[in-house]
């Protein structure tokens, strides 16, 4: 199917389904069952499986324009879904031939959900240092123990996609290993429910993985060479989908202040805000901000498609700038649009609650800018 046809299919179901299930998700932090069970049963949950495993066969363009879809009328579905399609793409990356059959068709189906459980108390936002052991049991079995956090859609799949230590008692340190873990894996317990400032349908809990068995056949790629993974598949899929969420909730800011000042007008002067050439400038300068930013999320996806030559760097720029971006835009975008912005469960409740994770979620502002320095100034980019 053709990208455009895939993006109408995500609109219609944002403005159908998504658009009216997003309060309730905000407000009793509510995981957006209704929005992901209605994506995977119109043949969207396999957005990023190659197409010679029946899959739609898209890529980071996809994925980021996708996200700021779902992202402008709620940022927790769109980061939901984004991290189903973040964990296929790694199993997708180089799936065997049983794992294709077990997990990426039945995703294809809409019949299995997957996330990405990286973070750990532990290194924090350090995401490439888990500290989750893997051991070797038998031929057929490995055993984990660890704590994972954070894990969007926790509780809520049928298998996650958990970062260990490499197998070798001497793997040297980032060759970390991937692995999928199955919901009905034993030895899963799972933490408290998510009750977040924002992003509150997330469902972002803790699991503990406690002698927990799964088959070696669920190890993702070969053993230790997951620093591959790491640049070519997990750094640039959690990024992208990511910053087109966070895009879309800068729209959705955009889309506030714009309707506001269309709308308002003054008793005393029969004046709509929209006639005040100050505010005028402000909104200009405003769309300015996200569209500049919209276009670097959109050439880093590229980029990262074409395996371009400044795709690393464009992509890790592209988060930091969503970032940033986000925050200012729903900033200005509450001024512009006046006391009634700052009314309880007002749009600007949930946008503005929605936003502050941007900086914070792994790769972190932060970290982004380290790491960009350090690849322009030819050094290692995680040597800590
Ligand atoms: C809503 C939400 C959803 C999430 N979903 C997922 C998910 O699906 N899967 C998953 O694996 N994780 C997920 N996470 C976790 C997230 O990606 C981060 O890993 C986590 O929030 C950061 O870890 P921490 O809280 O321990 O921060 P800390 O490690 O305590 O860091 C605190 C601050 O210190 C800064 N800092 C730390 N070290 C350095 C340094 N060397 N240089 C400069 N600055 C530094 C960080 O940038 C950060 O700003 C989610 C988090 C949230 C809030």
């Amino acid at each position: 199917m053709h990208l455009e046809s895939i993006l109408e299919k995500f609109k219609a179901i944002t403005e159908s389904t998504v658009s009216k299930e997003a309060a309730v998700v905000d407000q009793e932090a509510k995981w957006p069952e209704q929005s992901i069970r209605k994506f995977q049963q119109e043949g969207l949950a396999g957005l990023v499986v190659p197409e010679d495993f029946g899959g739609l066969g898209q890529g980071l363009y996809g994925l980021a324009k996708t996200c700021e879809i779902i992202g402008r009328e709620s940022g927790s579905a769109a980061l939901c879904f984004g991290m189903h399609c973040v964990g296929s793409a790694v199993m997708a990356a180089k799936a065997t031939t049983g794992q294709k059959e077990k997990f990426l068709e039945p995703i294809v189906r809409g019949e299995h959900l997957t996330s990405l459980a990286l973070s750990e108390a532990g290194t924090g936002a350090h995401i490439y240092l888990p500290q989750t052991q893997l051991l070797s049991v038998s031929e057929q079995e490995f055993m984990l123990n660890g704590n994972k956090t954070f894990i969007t859609n926790g509780g809520f799949c049928d298998s996650y996609v958990v970062s260990t230590v490499g197998v070798e008692a001497d793997a040297p340190m980032h060759q970390f290993s991937c692995v999928i873990v199955e919901k009905t894996a034993s030895g899963l317990e799972w933490g408290p429910e998510w009750k977040g400032l924002g992003m509150r349908g997330n469902s972002s809990r803790n699991l503990t993985l406690k002698d927990t068995i799964i088959p070696t056949a669920n190890l993702l790629g070969e053993r230790g060479d997951q620093l591959w993974y790491i640049f070519q598949v997990v750094a640039p899929y959690f990024l992208t989908s990511m910053a087109g969420t966070y895009l879309g909730i800068a729209q959705a800011a955009f889309d506030e202040a714009k309707k506001h000042l269309m709308e308002r007008s003054y008793s005393h002067s029969g004046l709509m805000l929209s006639q005040i050439p100050h505010l005028q400038h402000r909104l200009g300068k405003l769309w300015a901000k996200i569209e500049r930013t919209r276009q670097l999320v959109y050439h880093a996806a590229r980029e990262g498609d074409y395996q371009g030559s400044s795709a690393l760097l464009s992509i890790l720029s592209a988060k930091a700038e969503v970032a940033h971006c986000v925050e200012e835009a729903v900033n200005e975008a509450m001024t512009l649009t006046g006391g009634i912005a700052y009314r309880e469960n007002s749009r600007f409740d949930v946008l503005l609650r929605d936003a502050k994770a941007a900086h914070i979620m792994s790769p972190t502002t932060d970290l982004l800018y380290t790491w960009l320095g350090r690849a322009i100034l030819d050094q290692p980019i995680l040597n800590d």
